[in-house]
């Protein structure tokens, strides 16, 4: 198989990154690639989807690895796996040595190790310039879900109609499970046993990097975890913070202890961003000596949450203010700067955030246990979104009353657009089309 022929069949079968982001993969492919990495820090607390599946699944993700590293000509694959997932170690190193050119790399248990700009660095001592794409250092990184629907795919002529996510938090039986692509939020609570208490909140996708959903939202192919949290957890209480608040706070008690920037991970990898520049300057205008690169260096900001959740002793929300400013100067209009990268912080190795430190400080510690993999695939109804990934959405090739089987094509890009194909999850009726969603009925 050849480089474009391994693209039209990751853009035929629906495969996009399953870490969160949705790029569709076989965009991110490229003969530049001497370096293919496989993202297993799986940083997100609570969320333990691809450390399982590196011990269920191991020989199947090393050999979507290989493929990948093959097709692309590139000089080796490196499995990134967090130091204290020893299980996944073992299963890893059980079988590498069938798999030529992929190596194990060791990788600390901080946060956020998976943030692929650190994740490069911490894997081959690249420093992806700012505002720019891992591959002008030659590297490609891929999901471990990624990998293993690159394997299906080629290897067992699989399309992508199902979703690995963690269920956690307040509910009676923590798990992880292989679902369909378009079940409800409710219906994965209701795998999980339903929840503890009545009172609480709903994260769909990590408590750093998540945002909160009702029971009616749907799992796609990009959710990793839904996290049934206290209203009173700080994951839930941040996001509940008006922007109004956030700056009324910033403009009274901001220190300008500078913390939020000693610890933010873009700017010890030599990044221009200083969120604390930024709340100086929101909360006070630009005063002598700053200049307005103060706001335009938001768009360097990669929203890891660090600042927000971690860092600032005063509670204050950087990252939630610099999302609402980038954005707004996004709708402008403004394009991101051209800025040259300065060194890599000579402390960051004293400065990187252990992951257990993090999940106390969320509040998050009596959740995080075992939430075991299983698979299951009895559901009456599920609801495919057209947009499931980064590009267009795409336009549906079914009408309502059709009978499709699961794996059907059901959904394509327009034509020349970034994007990739939809499958039926599940075997049935389609029941609606909308511009939005196609319901099917088992
Ligand atoms: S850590 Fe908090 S108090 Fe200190 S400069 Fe940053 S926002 Fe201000
Ligand atoms: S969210 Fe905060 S810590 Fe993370 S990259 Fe942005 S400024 Fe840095």
């Amino acid at each position: 198989m050849n480089i474009n022929e391994l693209k039209s069949a990751l853009q035929e079968a629906g495969v996009v990154g399953a870490g969160g982001a949705g790029f569709p993969t076989y965009a991110k492919l490229s003969e530049d690639a001497d370096t293919v990495l496989l993202n297993a820090a799986e940083c997100e607390p609570l969320t333990k989807v691809d450390r399982q599946l590196l011990i269920q699944n191991v020989r199947e993700i090393l050999g979507g690895m290989q493929l990948l590293v093959e097709t692309l000509g590139a000089n080796e694959g490196i499995i990134a796996v967090k130091k204290s997932y020893t299980a996944s170690i073992d299963a890893i190193s059980a079988c590498i040595g069938e798999y030529q050119k992929l190596r194990i790399h060791i990788l600390p248990d901080v946060y956020p190790a998976g943030d692929e700009v650190v994740l490069i660095y911490e894997a081959t001592g690249r420093v992806v310039p700012q505002g720019k794409i891992p591959i002008v250092v030659g590297c490609v990184v891929v999901n471990v879900e990624t990998a293993l629907n690159v394997y299906r795919k080629v290897f067992e002529q699989k399309n992508v109609t199902t979703k690995f996510v963690t269920v956690a938090g307040l509910v009676r039986q923590p798990l992880t499970a292989e679902v369909p692509v378009g079940v409800t939020v409710a219906d994965m609570i209701a795998l999980a046993g339903g929840t503890t208490d009545d009172d609480y909140a709903i994260i769909m996708g990590g408590p750093m990097t998540g945002r909160i959903v009702t029971e009616s939202e749907l799992v796609t192919k990009t959710t990793k975890a839904i996290l049934v949290l206290p209203p009173s957890c700080p994951p839930v209480a941040k996001r509940r913070m008006t922007t109004k608040f956030n700056i009324r706070n910033a403009m009274s008690v901001c220190s300008q202890c500078s913390m939020c920037t000693s610890l933010c991970p873009r700017h010890l990898l030599g990044g221009a961003i200083q969120p604390h520049e930024f709340m100086r300057a929101l909360a006070n205008g630009l005063t002598s000596g700053d200049s307005v690169n103060t706001y335009l260096n938001s768009f360097f900001c990669v929203s890891c949450g660090l600042c927000e959740m971690y860092s600032c002793h005063q509670s204050l929300s950087p990252r939630s203010l610099l999302d609402q400013y980038k954005g707004g100067l996004r709708q402008a209009g403004v394009k991101p700067p051209e800025r040259p990268m300065k060194p890599v912080d000579p402390m960051r190795e004293e400065r990187k955030v252990p992951e257990h430190r993090l999940v106390h400080r969320l509040g998050l510690a009596p959740f995080d246990v075992p939430a075991p993999l299983s698979r299951h695939t009895d559901f009456e109804s599920v609801t495919l979104s057209l947009r499931q990934s980064i590009g267009a959405p795409c336009v549906p090739c079914v009408k309502k009353g059709e009978q499709v089987s699961a794996g059907q094509l059901i959904g394509q890009p327009p034509e020349g657009a970034l994007g990739v194909c939809l499958h039926a999850s599940i075997s049935g009726t389609v029941t609606d089309v909308t511009d939005q969603a196609i319901m099917i009925r088992s």
